[in-house]
């Protein structure tokens, strides 16, 4: 069984499709969708081992050509050097116009052949194939792209919709257990934003059955999860206003990225769990949510095994200094101002621009 949930963005409506084994039939879904006859899949070392086969052999029963460039894992692949071999590669067999791009990966893979799809002779069309439950939850939505350069993440990209997003359940089988986890934080995620029902479901019993991989809860998360992104996408797609509540834990787990390094301790994901627990610590420390509500949080995310505190580097604490000064140079801050994505209680979020350094300073010694 299948569901489909279609994002409104007028002309550049798409449909998001979520079930198990998809891969086996992407080939018509991605035809059907398609200008010509055409596809370019771009993938990377770890996943096409698994998947690639399935899907170039979907397409070609589909009545497609196509060609593939297949990019070494991980998040160096989001450069200029990246993007430029994939360019070329993509240039060398010839793409037409009516090429379609198959971003067929996780979040990193989507942002690269996202924005690669885009600039390619001034943009071809593209679909997505997340196989990270991260990339099924949140990267795949909302049609951000881009690659990261020496000044910082994500800095250069564009703003470029998928005709479709195809989320396989199945796939989620071979993804180690600790990106699922990463990937499930940014589902309570958008139960602790404007979702109490999705986030109560999640700890009693749902969060559990998402970190089994069982089918029926991954669906239903899954759908949830792009139902909530879409919604805020379709509102605000540039990213002006509320989009900026979906960065709830982010500030914060942003400084716990940047300190921990490239490659560092943590995933992202598990950065939002940390940041997450900090947004709802300082929200009581600020008098606006009750404490209760903080302790459910850190409860529930530790109980399906993310972390929810800072983890040492070397054997140290991190620094709650550093920490602040990273929080100050985030690419969010705007007029020297940090918005903060704060809380009343879970499923009540707000944005916040008057917060005290020293009060987020003292919840961030307190959790080191
Ligand atoms: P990822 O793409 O690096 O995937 C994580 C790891 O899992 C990689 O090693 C990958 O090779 C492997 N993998 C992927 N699918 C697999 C499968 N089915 N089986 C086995 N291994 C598999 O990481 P991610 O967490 O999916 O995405 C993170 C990226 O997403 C970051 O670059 C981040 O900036 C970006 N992102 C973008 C947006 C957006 O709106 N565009 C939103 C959130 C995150
Ligand atoms: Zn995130």
């Amino acid at each position: 069984s299948s569901q489909t949930l279609r994002v409104d963005l007028g002309d550049r409506s798409y449909d998001i499709v979520i079930g198990s084994g998809l891969l086996a039939g992407c080939g018509e879904a991605i035809r059907a969708v398609s200008r010509g006859k055409r596809a370019f899949i771009v993938t990377d070392d770890n996943v096409a081992p698994h998947y690639l086969d399935i899907v170039r052999t979907s397409l070609e029963q589909a009545g497609m050509r196509v060609d593939h460039a297949i990019m070494p894992a991980g998040e160096q692949a989001k450069s200029w050097d990246n993007l430029g071999r994939l360019l070329d590669a993509m240039l060398a067999v010839r793409s037409e116009r009516k090429t379609m791009v198959v971003a067929l990966g996780g979040g990193v893979i989507g942002d690269l052949a996202g924005f690669a799809a885009s600039i390619l002779l001034r943009g071809v069309d593209f679909v997505q194939v997340p196989t990270t439950l991260l990339s099924q939850v949140d990267s795949s939505v909302g049609g951000k792209t881009g690659i990261n350069v020496t000044q910082g993440k994500n800095l250069v990209g564009t703003f470029y919709q998928p005709r479709l997003v195809l989320a396989d359940t199945a796939v989620l089988r071979t993804l180690p257990v600790r990106e699922v986890l990463a990937g499930y934080a940014e589902v309570a995620k958008y139960g602790l934003i404007d979702d109490p029902h999705l986030w109560d479901w999640l700890e009693s019993g749902g969060g559990a059955a998402i970190a089994r991989l069982d089918e029926q809860a991954l669906q239903r998360a899954i759908l949830a999860s792009c139902t909530a992104k879409a919604r805020v996408v379709a509102s605000d797609e540039r990213e002006s206003g509320v989009r900026a509540l979906l960065n709830l834990g982010h500030t914060f787990g942003h400084a716990l990225e940047a300190e921990g390094g490239y490659g560092g301790p943590l995933l992202h994901g598990e950065a939002v769990a940390v940041g997450m627990v900090m947004a709802f610590d300082l929200s009581v420390a600020m008098g606006l949510c009750p404490p209760a509500d903080a302790a459910r949080v850190r409860a529930h995310l530790a109980a399906v095994g993310l972390p929810v505190v800072p983890p040492q580097v070397n054997g140290q604490p991190m620094n709650a200094e550093r920490l602040l000064a990273h929080m100050a140079s985030d690419k969010k801050v705007s007029d020297g101002k940090v918005t903060f994505v704060l809380a009343h209680g879970i499923g009540q979020s707000i944005l916040c621009r008057d917060v005290d350094p020293p009060q987020v300073l003292q919840v961030l010694q307190q959790a080191v």
